[in-house]
């Protein structure tokens, strides 16, 4: 298969034989086509995949075949969750249709409103927005969707967990209903479904990245570890490994600064990027990251998300996420496109239920490997998948064959109807204390 092949036009093809791509990726060989035939488009594909060109490569296409956007109007609209991919995404279409004549604008907020503004103002074939600065600028009539074609949703699954579902509603109130949509997602949970099917009518669905699978070229493995050790062993394992490039992922902001003031006082260059950060000191952090002017590139999941950093050999997760499918989302930034990424998780006993969370998501027990001098005095438990379900929230009566396997894990035919709902106040025989299951 060759991009040739996918009824692409010369200027965009020599885009893309400038950038150095021999062959379309999975998700390319699939979107593209689809897309050129005006389908609505759902794909499940997480960063990496080159997904990004599989929506804008058909874009510039069909984009480049009609007539100009007028003052202030928008011909096909990219909604992002992050300030960062709208910007990645931005350069990717600038790449690309760097030989088409199809005029685009990026606009994001934590910058001056101004400018964008006056940029709107001679209209934008492709606009590349994140939700709330683009009602921003709606309301304040600079931006117009009368003749909009065609939106895109890129990190569906991001908006929504960033809380922009509201603002999604908003925008798709004020655009045309005769319209091309296409909807790109890591994951496809009820949630989504259930947005998509306001967005998309009858789509073509793609699906490159099976749900929770991490990818097969990164080796994973585990530390279990002291909480208090745990920057003292990530310096020793940058040094001893002499780790150039790692991407560590912390829970919170306040714990990536700490962190990042801990190796830069072992010597090893670091910087945080994370909400509280400003837009200038997000993109210094990334670059200087990706010309290895520093090593150590310490983010929070919502500002890592989307960061695109090419084949990045190292990931670390000094906490475990809460929420398990951020552990896919955190290591898949490694292991890209073929190359062989790492992801190591420094794992104390406070995140037991975390880790045998994640390896229930992923299917797979992740090895341990320990560290002379940093062995944990609080063990962390071994886990297995066999685990039982998680406790139940509210006391439910004794069921024999339930404290072996759960409703889900029975075959059908062993099933029983579930009960209905208890009502308020009902309550049950069975008491459960802490610590039981
Ligand atoms: P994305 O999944 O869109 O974030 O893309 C990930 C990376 O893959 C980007 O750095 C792209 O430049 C690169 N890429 C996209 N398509 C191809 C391709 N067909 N061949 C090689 N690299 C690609």
């Amino acid at each position: 298969m060759t991009f040739a092949n996918l009824g692409l036009s010369p200027s965009i093809l020599q885009a893309i034989a400038e950038q150095g791509y021999e062959h379309p990726s999975p998700i390319q060989s699939q979107a593209i086509p689809a897309i050129l035939t005006g389908h609505d488009v759902m794909a499940a594909a997480q960063t990496g995949t080159g997904k990004t060109a599989g929506f804008t490569l058909p874009m510039l296409e069909l984009l480049s075949r009609g007539e100009r956007a007028g003052p202030n109007q928008v011909r096909a609209l990219v909604l992002t969750p992050t300030r960062e991919l709208a910007a990645q995404v931005g350069d990717s279409v600038a790449t690309y249709g760097r030989h088409m004549p199809v005029r685009s604008v990026v606009v994001f907020g934590g910058v001056k409103i101004n400018p964008q503004m006056m940029n709107l103002r001679r209209g934008a074939d492709i606009l590349v927005a994140t939700p709330g600065r683009l009602l921003d600028l709606y309301n304040q009539n600079a931006v117009k969707f009368r003749h909009l074609e065609m939106l895109v949703l890129d990190e569906a699954d991001r908006m929504l967990d960033m809380g922009f579902i509201h603002d999604i509603r908003r925008i798709l109130s004020l655009l045309p209903a005769r319209r091309q949509n296409l909807l790109f997602s890591a994951t496809f949970s009820d949630d989504i479904r259930q947005l998509a099917k306001t967005i998309v009518h009858q789509p073509v669905e793609i699906d490159v990245s099976p749900r929770n699978t991490t990818a097969r070229t990164v080796r994973q493995c585990i530390y279990p570890v002291d909480k208090n050790k745990k920057p003292a062993l990530l310096t020793r394992l940058i040094e001893t490994h002499n780790w150039q490039q790692v991407l560590v992922f912390t829970r919170t902001k306040h714990g990536a600064n700490r962190l990042t003031r801990h190796l830069e006082s072992k010597g090893i260059l670091a910087a945080a990027i994370h909400g509280n950060k400003s837009q200038g000191a997000r993109t210094k952090a990334l670059a200087n990251f990706k010309s290895n002017e520093i090593t150590a590139l310490v983010a929070t999941d919502i500002a890592a998300r989307g960061l695109d950093i090419d084949q990045l050999p190292q990931v670390v997760n000094f906490d475990l996420p809460n929420v398990p499918e951020d552990y896919v989302h955190r290591i898949g930034r490694t292991g890209r496109a073929g190359a062989q990424g790492h992801a190591i998780s420094l794992v104390c006993a406070d995140e037991t239920k975390q880790l045998a969370d994640i390896e229930r998501l992923i299917n797979e027990l992740l090895p341990r490997e320990v560290v002379d001098g940093f062995e944990p005095v609080n063990q962390v438990p071994t886990t297995t998948l066999s685990n039982k379900p998680r406790r139940p929230k509210k006391p439910k009566k004794t069921q024999p064959e339930d404290s072996v396997q759960s409703r889900a894990e029975r075959p059908p035919q062993q099933r029983r109807p579930r009960r209905r709902p208890r009502k308020n106040g009902e309550t049950s025989g069975r008491v459960f204390t802490q610590g039981s299951r």
